[in-house]
């Protein structure tokens, strides 16, 4: 449980997130702090290397002041996502901005020796991206079905992963303080913290790559419900498909707009030569029709999944991470069209349903916010290596 004194720092340094190079009295406007509290709320994560004072600034009216801003300086947050087909590494600074990205493929190897390339990869990065920086953490992100509470992979379909202790693999292997969550809940802490302030009403994260999982947040709290289970809305019955699923039914959401599926389609249609997703993606980025259609096609079917999500959640916002929503053009307003006609809750799709905020860094983000999310809730009791 975080304290009080560790609330008030964690709203203090919020603050400084949101509104940037900011003065000590307009902390406290912003936090309902005292002048005294926010003074020494400031001197603490000055100390801990988080806030630093930038030169004074001549007031219009009234003394001059000297603002305080996050430190981007002097540590790094590393991030790492796990995905079907490759692992994504990098760097990010105090403020969520992606200093450093690397994505390799890995094979399907077993999960030590995943860990150990992420561990490699991080090494490389940190050496040749941030030799004079201090790293803070690593926050790693895969989907399925992630307990955050003991980091582990409890299970992924895909990498036919079963109880996979990866935060104390990760923890030994790179000795660093290293926090697991699943993607989308991952995504849900990036976009309150940096990315769509509406988010922290409510949202739901719905997440359509070879995974396709979801996740919803409601006030300060995102849900995870006995075993962390929530989210799994892979073998949601959809319309209009026969797709077999690994379940052993069809018709499954997953099984259906699954990256690996779409690719298979296309080759089976002769759109490319192997099942090869990065292929048709960039075919259907250039404006192929055939290609077009098909996304067209996948993105009616999430936009089913996100109508219901609509109407059993009722959130401020739905974010859909999706590569075709990125790249396609057409594709996020096939998906709103979707949910405007099938959803009794969501008046304004335009409005209501928006893509990702960090294309392009998405992973990398994933990971890096749940080690991210640890630190701005709760930065005074954060294990800090020993500032040097
Ligand atoms: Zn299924």
């Amino acid at each position: 449980m975080t304290g009080r004194r560790s609330a008030s720092a964690s709203a203090v340094l919020r603050v400084v997130l949101d509104e940037g190079a900011i003065a000590r009295s307009t902390i406290a406007r912003r936090t309902g702090l005292s002048a005294a509290a926010v003074t020494g709320h400031v001197a603490e994560l000055m100390q801990r290397g988080f806030l630093t004072e930038l030169p004074e600034v001549a007031g219009a009216v009234g003394r001059p002041h000297v603002p305080v801003d996050l430190d981007t300086e002097r540590f790094v947050v590393c991030g790492a996502h796990i995905a079907v087909d490759h692992l994504t590494v990098g760097l990010l600074d105090l403020r969520g901005k992606v200093l450093a990205q690397q994505e390799v493929p890995h094979h399907g190897a077993e999960p030590a020796e995943q860990v150990a390339q992420i561990a490699e990869l991080l090494d490389d990065l940190l050496i040749g991206h941030a030799p004079d920086r201090t790293p803070l953490g690593l926050g790693v992100a895969t989907g399925g079905w992630v307990d955050e509470a003991s980091g582990t992979v409890v299970e992924h379909g895909f990498l036919d992963w079963r109880g996979v202790p990866l935060r104390d693999l990760l923890t030994e292997v790179t000795g660093l303080d290293v926090r697991v969550d699943g993607h989308s809940r991952a995504l849900i802490h990036a976009e309150r913290l940096l990315g769509q302030p509406r988010a922290r009403s409510s949202v739901v994260q719905l997440f359509t790559g070879n995974v396709v999982d979801a996740a919803f947040a409601t006030g300060d709290t995102v849900h995870h419900g006995p075993r962390s289970a929530a989210g799994a809305v892979a073998h949601l019955r959809v319309d209009d498909s026969e797709e077999s699923c690994r379940c052993g039914r069809s018709g499954c959401l997953e099984a259906t707009v699954s990256e690996r599926t779409v690719a298979r389609k296309a080759a089976e249609a002769g759109l490319v030569e192997t099942a090869d997703f990065p292929a048709i993606l960039r075919l259907a980025a250039t404006g192929n029709t055939r290609a077009v259609a098909l996304f067209h096609e996948r993105a009616r079917i999430i936009g089913q999944a996100a109508a219901l999500l609509f109407d059993v959640l009722n959130p401020e916002i739905l974010i859909v991470l999706d590569q075709s929503v990125r790249d396609v053009e057409g594709c996020l307003s096939t998906i709103r069209d979707e949910v405007s006609q099938r959803s009794w809750t969501c008046q304004d799709a335009e409005k209501f349903l928006v893509a990702s905020s960090f294309p392009g860094t998405e992973l990398v983000t994933a990971g890096a916010a749940a080690m991210l999310n640890s630190l701005y809730e709760d930065p005074l009791f954060t294990r800090l290596p020993h500032a040097s």
